[in-house]
């Protein structure tokens, strides 16, 4: 099965017992069981839940797993992954992971003794460098917010490979229909399904896939241990949203690109950042290892006062945070979803003040460019 029928009919579908389409929501915590200590499957709904299955089926189908897990949010899924780690492991993380990942680890996972390096992935030799004997896993976000760096994630998993160590891969940006880390050697694909996989603004939550018996396993415990699952309406929803992910990335895809190349001719556009633009640093990598560029656009209007005017102009790109959406979303970064960052480190990063963010929708690309193109005169 191809990737557009796998949204379609991959995992399970429907319900056998009468015949509907859609899977139901199993609004429910117990289970009767037939005899004590047996059970039909499902015996309490935090340890599993029918529609949730459902959902993790059809996503570890997606990114060609071995499993899937789904929960209360992005963060959940990570900070569930990252329980996998003991006291004294190290791991090294792409320096300009999502934020939220950058809180959990420098404020609550080093409070475990977990040790970390954040280096820029997309340069190997950044990697081996910041290898100790206790380095236990790499991992690594591609494209990355808001600049689009792209990191090799073969290259990152066979290195990963000679030294016995777990690639996590955040896939959010790209999502399945155009990326599957775990065909390229990773171990663990993670996402915020809040983003384009849910698609619709509606729904916070996360996923997890792992390519193995064992880590199914591991993360499985951890997530009945810990508790932080998906409710059944919410897994309906992402469910319900992956039906159409397929077509939903092939209109923003194609948007992306007609206002990315817009960009790149207005003059009062000093730089823009997109994977499908070929004078991009991870334009190749991008072009190799995913089979879209995604809808993540950021561009520098030179200042923060030109940033503020394009924003107070738009019509249709929505001002708000997150991402993946149908309707088109504009931010700053430097005082949005980076604004925690102290200014130094984000102008290191190349987050300057006149920086605007664009998470491209589906609405017709004639509106969109003829926004842009008041809001920037
Ligand atoms: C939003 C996001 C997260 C966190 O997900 P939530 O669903 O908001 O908890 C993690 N990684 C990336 C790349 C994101 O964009």
């Amino acid at each position: 099965m191809r990737q557009k029928t796998k949204m379609v009919h991959g995992g399970i579908t429907g319900d056998e017992q009468t015949g509907a389409v859609s899977v139901p929501i199993y609004q429910v915590s117990t289970y009767k069981q037939p005899e004590a200590g047996k059970h039909t499957g499902y015996e309490y709904s935090r340890t599993g839940n029918p529609t949730r299955h459902a959902l993790e089926t059809v996503i570890a189908d997606l990114e060609n797993g071995y499993a899937g897990f789904a929960f209360a949010s992005g963060m959940a899924a990570i900070t569930s992954v990252m329980m996998l780690f003991k006291p004294g492991d190290h791991i090294i993380i792409t320096d300009d992971v999502y934020g939220g990942s950058y809180r959990l680890i420098t404020k609550v996972l080093m409070n475990f003794q977990l040790s970390y390096t954040f280096v820029n992935t997309a340069n190997l030799k950044e990697i081996e460098t910041a290898l100790k004997p206790e380095t236990k896993a790499i991992f690594v976000e591609t494209p990355t917010n808001p600049l689009l760096k792209i990191t090799d994630i073969q290259a990152v998993s066979e290195l990963a490979d000679r030294q016995g160590l777990t690639v996590i891969v955040d896939n959010t940006f790209a999502t399945p229909y155009f990326q599957n880390p775990i065909d390229l050697g990773a171990d663990i694909v993670v996402h915020s399904a809040t983003k384009y996989i849910g698609g619709h603004s509606d729904v916070v939550a996360g996923l997890v896939v792992v390519n193995s018996a064992e880590l199914a396993d591991s993360v499985h415990f951890i997530q009945n241990s810990v508790g932080a699952v998906l409710g059944p309406q919410d897994a309906w929803l992402l469910m319900r949203g992956i039906k159409t992910l397929g077509l939903r990335m092939e209109a923003i895809d194609h948007n992306a690109r007609k206002i990315a190349a817009f960009l790149a001719e207005h003059q009062s556009v000093k730089q823009v950042y997109y994977p499908g633009d070929v004078s991009h640093s991870g334009y190749e990598l991008a072009s190799k290892q995913a089979r879209g560029y995604g809808g993540m656009i950021s561009f520098d209007v030179g200042s923060e006062e030109a940033a503020d005017r394009v924003l107070s102009q738009v019509k249709y790109f929505t001002l708000a945070e997150s991402l993946g959406a149908v309707e088109s979303l504009i931010s700053i970064p430097a005082k949005m979803t980076h604004a925690s960052i102290p200014r130094e480190r984000r102008l290191a990063l190349g987050i300057v003040d006149g920086l605007i963010r664009i998470s491209v929708g589906i609405e017709d690309i004639d509106d969109l460019i003829e926004d842009l193109t008041g809001a920037l005169a």
